[in-house]
């Protein structure tokens, strides 16, 4: 336990605002004589770079990942049984998603110390579906000069066979160990440009927007490697959200995970394996 929180992991687990602290609220009441008189429920996830309390509101928290969940369900209900979505439809999908996402983390964001041009998170194994690939590829196509996706190709080519292939990361043991060897690698991410920004910031998948630090940028270095995260309702509905459009896309139907158990999951496949034959289609080798 760190100042009343639960450790599991790097993850934290919140804490319920008591009763005779301070209002969330800064009214200077007790919350008792305040917010929860309302009926908000404050609960605190710890205290970020700045020393600041994460203090969400519940119901507010609540709303925001219904928003997600129910584009995902409108989605879902669209697809035809048989023939399932279109490629086109899913990547609108996507894009609406990711863009109700941006929305409803700010709640959690205007704590975060993520800040542009901060990219040691751009040296992990980033995995995503293939739904996700396809709005990267087409962002590309449709943005990027043939110089620019020359050199995103030299990258790719360069590291691709040092990064690890999704059937090896079974088991998830062995597969935390395999992520901790590729991060020590220090591979940077093959979209990461020369100012260490994301090339493709409004289209990166899933993992980079859910991955958020509420600590010092210092501490999401490898050596270091103490960052503290959230693991938000919102991150796990855009995560689903993610899932579930892919494998309801006709062309991705069959990409599926390994994990035949629940057969629900899309398969992921790292950053670098969906594009390594260039732009012109994603990689849907199994
Ligand atoms: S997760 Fe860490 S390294 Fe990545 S942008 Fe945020 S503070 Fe920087
Ligand atoms: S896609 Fe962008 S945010 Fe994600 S790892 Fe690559 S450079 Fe970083
Ligand atoms: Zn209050």
């Amino acid at each position: 336990m760190v100042g009343g929180l639960k450790m599991e992991g790097r993850i934290w687990i919140p804490k319920n605002v008591e009763k005779k602290e301070a209002c969330p609220c800064g009214s200077e009441k007790t919350y008792e004589k305040c917010c929860l008189k309302k009926g908000l429920k404050y609960r605190n996830y710890g205290k970020n770079h700045e020393d600041k309390n994460i203090l969400i509101e519940e119901s507010e928290c609540d709303r925001e990942y219904r928003k997600i969940t129910g584009v995902v369900l409108d989605t879902i209900n669209k697809a035809d049984m048989e023939n399932g979505l279109s490629v086109s439809y899913g990547v609108e999908s996507l894009k609406q998603l990711y863009g109700l996402y941006e929305d409803s983390i700010s709640i959690f964001s205007k704590y975060s110390s993520c800040t542009k041009g901060c990219s040691q998170c751009c040296h992990m194994y980033v995995d995503l579906t293939a739904m996700e690939a396809e709005v990267i590829r087409k962002f590309v196509i449709e943005n990027f000069t043939n110089e620019e996706i020359e050199k995103i190709m030299c990258r790719l080519e360069e590291n691709k066979d040092l990064v690890p292939d999704y059937r090896e990361l079974v088991g998830l043991e062995k597969m935390s160990d395999q992520l901790d060897s590729y991060w020590s690698k220090q591979i940077p991410c093959p979209f990461l440009n020369e100012e260490k920004e994301c090339g493709i910031y409004q289209v990166r998948p899933v993992k980079c927007r859910t991955f958020m630090a509420f600590s010092k940028e210092e501490n999401c270095t490898y050596e270091d490697n103490k960052s503290f995260r959230i693991e938000t309702p919102m991150g796990n509905g855009l995560l689903i959200g993610a899932d579930a459009i892919s494998t309801n896309v006709k062309r991705f139907k069959d990409l599926k995970a390994e994990d035949k158990k629940t057969n629900l999951l899309a398969l992921k496949k790292s950053i670098y394996h969906w594009f390594k034959d260039g732009f012109n289609n994603i990689d849907r080798s199994i």
